[in-house]
């Protein structure tokens, strides 16, 4: 539904998106994450056919953006990152000013208006300005007007940035339940929890797309890390004790504070024993815990991010 050949956009000198490939499946939920800055929303637009490629080419259902946009606009539905609320219109108000912006049938319209905000819940709010809504509601309001054209291919910029855990996931209950139905989404996020919920992920760092895949095929990299390390979860008390003892064993890559425990990448060939009798001997922690542990797909991405910085 959804590729990306070698996609490439220069801002005057500056690459911001580099040689970028992948496809996306129909009925896939496809994250795409990557720090601030690295390029996610300017994809998003050359995917949309809103902004011209310097280099490569974004499809469509096969369809060229940049040379069919007017096409391709009519099978998407695109919530950017700042989607534009009209505060001071009511829900329904503000439904009605983007559907005929997306070309639905003035006829229709009230129709599907209707249909949308009971598939959403938003009928309740109809009457109320956009301005009353709370976060989580604003994002089920700017959901609702890209839907309203019947769009099959969905562009979500950072739906859920700023709402509460619970909204977050009922968002993406919904998004779900679209997807089931065959609609395709391309949803940005920062959140790891929402990324190991999709179908597939990628990475994009700094304009160079660094991973994707689904998220046991990113978990499961084999050469993650350096030749002959491994990833450890420590536990015990008092962790900070662990933490500083740790810092000054060389042979100890990298130590991230976890709530009560560390995660820690250390030589295949440093034995797990060994460390929990340091941390006997060396402070006041009596009952260490030490386990090997598969990475996460925040691990993935940090290690993934260092190798490529190497
Ligand atoms: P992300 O969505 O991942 O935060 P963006 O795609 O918004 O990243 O931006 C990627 C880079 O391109 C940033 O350095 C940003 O400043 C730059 N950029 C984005 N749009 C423009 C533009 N219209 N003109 C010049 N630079 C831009
Ligand atoms: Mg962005």
């Amino acid at each position: 539904m959804i590729r990306a050949e070698e996609l490439t956009k220069v801002f005057g000198n500056k690459k911001v998106v580099n040689k970028v490939n992948f496809t996306v499946k129909k009925g896939d939920i496809f994250g795409f994450l990557g720090p601030n800055g690295s390029g996610k929303s300017t994809v998003i637009k050359m995917l949309c056919g809103l902004l011209l490629p310097t280099e490569g080419k974004a499809f469509i259902q096969d369809i060229n953006a940049s040379e069919e946009s007017l096409l391709v606009r009519k099978s998407i539905g695109y919530v950017s990152q700042k989607f534009g609320l009209y505060s001071d219109l009511t829900v329904k108000e503000n439904m009605e000013f983007y559907g005929l912006i997306y070309g639905v049938n003035q006829n229709d319209l009230s129709k599907r208006i209707n249909e949308i905000s009971a598939r959403i819940k938003l009928t309740p709010y109809i009457n109320h300005k956009a301005e009353q809504l709370s976060g989580g509601w604003k994002q089920r309001l700017a959901l609702a007007c890209a839907l309203l054209h019947k769009p099959i291919v969905l562009f979500l910029d950072e739906p859920t940035a700023g709402i509460d855990p619970v909204a977050r996931r009922e968002v993406w209950d919904l998004l779900f339940e679209f997807a089931s139905e065959g609609m395709t989404m391309f949803v940005t996020t920062h959140y790891m929890d929402e990324a190991e919920r999709c179908h597939e992920v990628a990475y994009i760092y700094l304009g160079d797309l660094i991973a994707k895949g689904s998220v046991d095929d990113l978990i499961n990299i084999p050469d993650l890390y350096p030749e002959n390390y491994k990833q450890i979860e420590v536990s015990g008390e008092p962790i900070m004790k662990i933490y500083a003892l740790f810092q000054e064993i060389k042979e100890i890559e990298q130590i991230t504070i976890f709530g009560r425990h560390l995660h820690c990448i250390i030589p295949k060939n440093l034995s797990i024993q060994t460390l929990e009798n340091i941390i006997k001997e060396k402070t006041e922690c009596k009952d260490p815990e030490i386990l090997e542990k598969k990475p996460s797909l925040e691990d993935v991405f940090v290690a993934l991010t260092k190798k490529y910085l190497s």
